[in-house]
């Protein structure tokens, strides 16, 4: 397949009307941003919105399970696949690689659904390179010393590990520009409620509504 997907998030031009597909919604964090319980929440408040699970050399944590949280790889697999142009954007995070499949995302793209991609500062700038129209979010946390706080109490990851991340922390979190959205969480609700909204509105751009816009223009005499 080729590395190319124009129409990701975007729009594909078909005969005279511009049909609208889902669109990509990327959404960033540093590591204990507080981003994964964000988006559970917003899949459980906005409908058909999918979600991508990534492809990860890294070793799965004790509660992780395969096909749900990470598809779990092994280095040289992750490079075949990489090789093959499997991937729609890849990145090595805190030392391991990551990276989005299009097998991931494709079906439910054309399908119309949207899909969430929790992924780096990395990721989101190669997806904002090589589709259009994809919606990125930047999560911040309140304080440094809450993400601190925040990744101690989660308790995943090893001394050196936490160090790694948190040295990483600051260089993620200036890369906030980027991004057409930022939102603090300080409260995992309200900041679900504003992801949501955000999707929410986006689905009604006008961009986005061309095709239901003609068909109802198709009524009027
Ligand atoms: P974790 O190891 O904590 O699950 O994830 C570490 C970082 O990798 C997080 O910032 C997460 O968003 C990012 N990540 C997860 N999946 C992907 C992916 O498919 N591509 C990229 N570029 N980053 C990812």
């Amino acid at each position: 397949m080729s590395n190319d997907f124009p129409a990701a998030g975007g729009f594909t031009k078909s005969g005279p009307v511009t049909v609208a597909r889902g669109m990509l919604v990327v959404v960033s964090s540093p590591s204990g941003g507080g981003k994964g319980t964000i988006i559970k929440r917003v899949r459980k408040m906005v409908p058909d919105l999918g979600y991508s699970v990534s492809f990860t050399t890294r070793a799965p944590r004790p509660n992780e399970v395969d096909g749900r949280d990470y598809h779990f790889v092994t280095p040289s697999r992750f490079e075949e696949m990489r090789a093959r142009g499997e991937f729609l954007e890849w990145a090595v995070v805190h030392g391991n690689l990551y990276g989005t499949a299009y097998s991931e995302i494709e079906r439910e793209l054309a399908s119309g659904r949207d899909v969430i991609l929790e992924i780096d500062v990395q990721g989101a700038a190669s997806v904002r390179q090589r589709t259009t129209g994809a919606v990125c979010i930047f999560i911040l946390p309140p304080t440094y010393e809450v993400l601190r706080e925040r990744l101690l109490r989660r308790g995943s990851e090893s001394p050196a590990e936490l160090q790694r991340r948190l040295g990483n922390s600051r260089g993620e979190v200036e890369r906030y520009r980027e991004f057409a959205y930022v939102i603090v969480n300080d409260d995992a609700d309200r900041a679900a409620a504003q992801l949501a909204a955000i999707v929410t509105a986006e689905r009604v751009r006008r961009e986005r509504q061309e095709e239901v816009a003609q068909r109802v223009l198709a009524t009027f005499p």
